[in-house]
């Protein structure tokens, strides 16, 4: 056990998509940041990311989305089949701008553009409070140092230390998993550059063309054995997916089999309430919360990292705002540093909140479209999403977050 006490200015806990990119943000308005990661290297869970409109505009504005599209191939139009009883239906919508990154693609490429020693891996946060004389957040790592922060960002996930800290309930679990994975083409996959997902019950089986040689698929089903630990095993994880692929057509299921065993990964599908972002407490001091320590959503949209993203853009415009010369450079005291950076975070939250309920609102009857066994939930969901958001609209991936 180590000891010893450590300050600095703008600490983000969390590696992730969402801290990396808060990092580079606030990096690109001349604003220092720590990222403490829990994880001993930069890594990425869940094989690939779908990006919408939304997170290319938010990429675009962290300064890499010109370096990301060089890695992926344009997605023009996601082609659903429906299995009904008595025939299949298949609907194709149209995606203004949509892409698949390989999730390490997009870790790196946000951790490149940081300053060196920006991130420091193998820390893990165990706890978080209050100064009581100055009311500035103090972090516990795990080894025994102890952080002290001006501004803390919690950006560290669903089970966020920070967001329990500030009183956030736990998140709702649906009885659904996926299982993610990549293969790769060495002589190109011909596909066609669409998203292909079938729908069969409470069941979706999807892939997306990454580029021209890898193509990336996900396996979602009810997944009973809710009690333990998700299984890791790379062999037992193939197995399970193709259970449930069984019966259909044969390139579909050799993808499976050929896949790259260490991309298999299989998550939990669990989600923040609608009701938690209503009342929740966001901020608390200069301590707040981003991406999916935040806001937590289903899959069902694809929009949970290209929110975080989002999350990240407009966070770093306020924090910039309100301290235009950077923390280092403004020289201001405590008191009225303090009441400035508390203005910023309130600002981050209020842009946030509407944002974020809409889509944690869709996302959660989507989810229940899909998954319930109950058909008055599922009748119930329909008509909600008919009625407030047209449908299956895709019109929440026209989002611009607004410039740094
Ligand atoms: C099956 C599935 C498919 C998805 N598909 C899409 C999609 O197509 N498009 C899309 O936009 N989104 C998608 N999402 C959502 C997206 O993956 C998440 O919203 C996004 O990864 C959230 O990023 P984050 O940085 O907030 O959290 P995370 O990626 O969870 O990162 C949190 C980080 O914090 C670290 N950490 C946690 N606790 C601590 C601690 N105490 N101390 C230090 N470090 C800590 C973790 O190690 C981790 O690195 C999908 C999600 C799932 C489950």
């Amino acid at each position: 056990m180590r000891s010893g006490e450590e300050h600095h200015d703008v600490v983000i806990v969390g590696g992730g998509i969402c801290g990396l990119a808060t990092a580079l943000a606030l990096h690109r308005k001349g604003v220092k940041s720590l990222v403490l990661e829990r994880s001993d290297r930069i890594r990425a869970t869940g094989a690939a990311i779908g990006v919408f409109m939304n997170g290319w505009c938010a990429l675009d504005r962290l300064g890499v989305g010109a370096v990301l599209r060089d890695k992926t191939i344009p997605i023009p139009e996601i082609q659903e089949v429906w299995h009904r009883k008595s025939a299949m239906q298949v609907k194709s919508t149209r995606i203004e701008e949509f892409r698949c990154l390989k999730r390490t693609d997009l870790i790196q490429a946000l951790f490149d553009n940081l300053p060196v020693d920006s991130v420091r891996l193998g820390c893990q946060i165990v706890a978080v409070e209050r100064d009581p004389s100055t009311s500035f957040p103090i972090l516990y790592v795990h080894d025994g140092i102890i952080i002290k922060a001006k501004v803390l960002i919690g950006c560290d996930g669903s089970n966020s230390v920070i967001s329990k800290s500030l009183g956030l309930g736990s998140l709702n679990s649906l009885p659904n998993c996926v299982i993610r994975g990549l293969t790769n083409y060495p002589n190109g996959h011909n596909l066609e550059s669409h998203f292909l997902r079938h729908l069969d019950g409470y069941m979706a089986f999807g892939r997306i063309p990454i580029d021209d040689n890898l193509v990336h698929w996900f396996v979602d089903w009810p997944y009973p054995n809710r009690d333990i630990d998700a299984p890791k095993d790379p062999k037992f994880l193939m197995e399970l997916a193709m259970q449930q692929i069984k019966d259909y057509p044969a390139e579909m299921i050799e993808m499976v089999k050929s896949s790259d065993p260490s991309s298999l990964n299989l998550t939990r599908i669990r989600y923040r309430s609608p009701w938690h972002l209503v009342f929740g407490n966001f901020r608390r001091g200069t301590m707040t919360v981003a991406g999916d320590a935040m806001h937590m959503m289903g899959p069902f949209l694809g929009q949970g990292g290209c929110v975080a993203m989002e999350d990240a853009v407009v966070l770093a415009r306020n924090l910039a705002q309100a301290m235009p010369m950077g923390l280092e450079g403004g020289r201001v005291g405590d008191g009225e540093l303090k009441k400035r950076i508390e203005t910023a975070l309130e600002n981050y939250v209020r842009e946030r909140k509407p944002r974020v309920l809409k889509l944690a609102m869709q996302s959660m009857l989507v989810g229940i479209l899909i998954s319930s066994s109950s058909k008055i939930k599922r009748l119930l969901s329909l008509a909600l999403l008919l009625v407030f958001f047209g449908g299956a609209s895709l019109s929440y991936t026209r989002y611009d977050c607004g410039p740094l």
